[in-house]
């Protein structure tokens, strides 16, 4: 293969796991993102493996749904043989990447995206119980979103001695831009947020970054992996902003101008600064409560900056401690929006300790 990708990935363990169950392998044309599932080190022992075997696909003949297979049969005999190990399985979203076309593999709940000519699209169908009711026209995307369900996978590589695997082969054109990423991407971010963003960040490593920041920021309860590969071609970019109007130079004396600049800049810093904090929101804790708050944390000259705008039913104290500290210095929001999500997320992670634990074998990523 002679075509030059350009490619970059980010992962970050996120703001509750005690461990990151991802793994991803760039070895062009092969880049692989596999979430791993299962009690202890088990999910990082099966993500891991999955890994590792697709990485000798590189330079042998074997074709990617043998290799895939190959992975989840070492995966589940692992599994079988090593007690502390059962139940231990993993998502696996691969690309292989040709000149003209490129070829996906598919197990899971991990996903691909392609953004070509500005436009954002799935490849990839999450193997879950709840994207099963979503097809069948049972339940909206909209509830699967919030689903207490979402993360059951009905398929995962290393639970049965043999697996499905979804695979798709699609034209590359000049200038595509492909993202493989876990679920801890885009249970915290938005399919349009993310379109912006590959489409904004022209550097594939940087947009990785960005994105996994960005999951971190929404609340990171999940592992989160990006990885972002490019075709060479030109990619329609984000508009830039637009050009401030370039004013004409008039004549007048010099301690006028001095004068008048002051005084402009003066007025404009007090307009920013009261704006900035009409503008600007985080979460915080207000009596206990998980709250939005408007404003900026802290206070100047005595007078707070911020004032609590949704005080949430949710207790600070029922959350796990690195949410509580988080909480405690502010998390920040863009917006009303985002800061309510970041409120949704939170009661969810309370939900989520709250229930007891399901089976490993027929879990995500719990
Ligand atoms: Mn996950």
């Amino acid at each position: 293969m002679t075509v030059q990708l350009r490619y970059g990935a980010a992962t970050d363990i996120g703001l509750v796991r005690e461990l990151n169950e991802d793994s991803m392998l760039q070895k062009p044309p092969l880049f692989v993102v596999a979430d791993g599932m299962g009690g202890h080190s088990a999910g990082d022992v099966a993500s891991k493996m999955a890994v590792d075997s697709l990485a000798s696909l590189a330079n042998g003949e074997e074709g990617l749904t043998a290799a895939v297979k190959r992975a989840n049969r070492r995966i589940y005999e692992t599994a079988r043989k090593d007690s502390g190990l059962g139940g231990m399985g993993t998502t696996l979203t691969a690309m292989l990447a040709g000149e003209s076309s490129f070829q996906i593999a598919h197990v899971g709940d991990s996903r691909a995206y392609l953004l070509r000519d500005g436009e954002l699209t799935r490849i990839t169908q999450d193997h879950t119980v709840v994207s099963r009711l979503v097809q069948e026209g049972r339940i909206t995307e909209e509830d699967a979103q919030h689903h207490p369900q979402r993360s059951y996978l009905e398929r995962a590589l290393g639970v049965e001695d043999d697996v499905d695997v979804d695979v798709s082969i699609l034209d590359a054109h000049p200038g595509d831009r492909l993202l493989l990423c876990s679920d801890g991407l885009y249970t915290m971010v938005s399919d349009e947020q993310i379109a912006e963003v590959l489409a904004a960040e022209d550097e594939p490593t940087q947009a990785a970054n960005s994105l996994c920041r960005m999951a971190v920021e929404a609340g990171g309860s999940d592992n989160v992996t990006a990885m972002v590969i490019d075709y060479p071609g030109p990619r329609p970019r984000a508009a830039a902003p637009a050009r401030p109007v370039k004013t004409k130079k008039k004549l007048i004396p010099r301690w006028v101008a001095a004068l008048v600049v002051a005084a402009v800049v003066a007025l404009v810093a007090g307009l920013m600064g009261k704006a900035a904090l009409d503008e600007s929101w985080y979460v915080g804790i207000h009596d206990g409560k998980v709250t939005v708050f408007n404003g900026v944390k802290g206070s100047f000259a005595g007078i707070d900056l911020s004032e609590p705008s949704t005080v949430s039913g949710l207790e600070a104290e029922t959350l796990p401690e690195p949410e509580q500290s988080r909480l405690e210095e502010g998390i920040p929001a863009s917006d009303r929006t985002e800061a309510e999500r970041i409120v949704e997320n939170l009661r969810r992670i309370t939900a989520s300790q709250a229930a007891p634990s399901p089976s490993p074998s027929a879990t995500g990523s719990p």
